[in-house]
């Protein structure tokens, strides 16, 4: 006997028919005598829906209340897959967040959890029943309502997971059910020959989640690495093996690249011969962050004369809002000239085989000068390659590279 956490995000639940299928999944898991729990999201585009309808009252609500807003809509999905498991025969009952002990610090829309309790779904379990849990949302020390961030509902399901395997279960099986049968080598919407992995390590699945590769919350693959639960990334319509998100085994080594990715709307600032002297480099990314900007990557110059160019990457979004701050720094630190580039992406490559293999750096700048894309800008980590381009050249460059690592041969 196992405990089996399946979680079904929105659009596996957003009909009548889908709830049905959904519930039917998890009596199969409770009559092959597993404990079951089930986190789903809310249905379809419902907290789309409900974000708006909070514009449509204000231009800038409480997050407190925000959070008692969004809440609602995992509620309706909760109890209409208990109703559906009833009218099948068997015995569920629905929890919120709140209610099975899912305690959260105080930070409304992005809250981390702290906590969770374990023993409300013990004592359902001893009674047989399946346990559905709202995905999304947890309570503050104070009883508040709070929501762990768009996309919370996987982080959810680990957390859950993870908890019981605190509690001693000895077999987990946590599995997220969605409307993809895995995670790709790139996005199959970019890249129509990219193919479905089998399995792929929490750290590159944490590198290609940061490089916006949506497949999963990244708190949960997070959260899956610190507690060691695999993660079973599978589609809810059919019931084909998906993807192990899992610990790095010696044997992943053999696989240079696992993925490829592009993260398409970012703009670039270069400030021009910044002073070469302690703290400045401290004194420009503390403004950037002050003004609630988030930086992609950084690349300083070495310097000639005192003097070095420094640039970085910002999110499209962020782009008129960093240049009011790029321009009073260069002025404050008598720095020179501040240029903008809005017009540019970043294909990437991951991969744990990366350690220990050489030239890999090499055929990925190959592949991109074959197909006469110019790279901008070169960042790495230890399992990662990412080149700033045009954004002109954004998909050409990822078919590019998911050719030249052939991630669409059967590996
Ligand atoms: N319903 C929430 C959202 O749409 C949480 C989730 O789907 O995981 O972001
Ligand atoms: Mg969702």
């Amino acid at each position: 006997m196992a405990t089996v956490v399946q979680k079904f995000g929105g659009t596996s639940v957003a009909t009548a028919d889908k709830i049905r299928r959904a519930a039917g999944r998890a009596i199969a898991a409770r009559e092959a005598g597993h404990h079951v729990i089930v986190v789903v999201s809310a249905r379809g585009q419902t907290t789309d829906e409900l974000v708006d309808l909070a514009h449509e009252i204000t231009s800038r609500p409480s997050a407190r209340e925000m959070d008692q807003l969004l809440s609602t809509g995992e509620q309706i999905s909760i109890a209409l897959v208990a109703m559906a498991i009833h009218a099948m025969g068997h015995g569920a009952i629905s929890f919120t967040g709140g209610q099975v002990g899912l305690v959260t610090d105080s930070v409304h829309t992005k809250a981390r959890i702290q906590k969770v309790d374990v023993e409300r779904l013990k004592e359902q379990f001893a009674q047989g029943k399946i346990v559905i849990v709202a995905g999304f949302q947890g309570v503050d020390a104070h009883q508040n309502i709070t929501t762990l961030g768009r996309g919370g509902s996987d982080t959810t399901a680990v957390a859950l997971a993870a908890a019981m395997k605190m509690a001693g279960e000895k077999e987990i099986v946590c599995e997220i059910y969605t409307d993809v049968d895995g995670v790709y080598t790139a996005d199959p919407r970019k890249v129509p020959t990219a193919r479905k992995l089998d399995v792929i390590s929490y750290e590159e699945m944490l590198e290609l989640a940061s490089l916006g590769a949506g497949v999963m919350h990244s708190r949960a693959v997070e959260f899956g690495k610190k507690f060691d639960i695999p993660i079973h990334v599978r589609s809810s319509l059919n019931d084909s093996k998906g993807t192990m998100i899992t610990k790095e085994a010696a044997s992943m080594e053999g696989i240079v690249v696992r993925g490829a990715a592009l993260t398409r709307e970012l703009a670039k600032v270069t400030i021009r011969a910044v002073p070469d002297t302690p703290g400045v480099a401290a004194k420009i990314f503390h403004e950037i962050a002050a003004a609630n900007i988030v930086v992609d990557d950084i690349i300083q110059n070495i310097s000639s004369d005192g003097q070095t160019d420094l640039s970085f990457t910002v999110a499209e979004t962020d782009a008129d809002d960093v240049a009011d701050v790029a321009h009073r720094l260069a002025k404050e630190i008598g720095a020179g000239a501040v240029e903008f580039d809005k017009n540019i992406s970043k294909v990437s490559i991951v991969g744990v085989g990366m350690r220990s293999h050489t030239g890999v750096a090499e055929k990925m700048f190959k592949a991109l000068a074959n197909a006469r894309i110019n790279i901008q800008m070169i960042t790495t980590s230890e399992i990662k390659i990412s080149c700033i381009i045009r954004r002109q050249d954004a998909e050409a460059s990822l078919k590019a590279v998911h050719d030249a690592f052939q991630l669409n041969d059967e590996a």
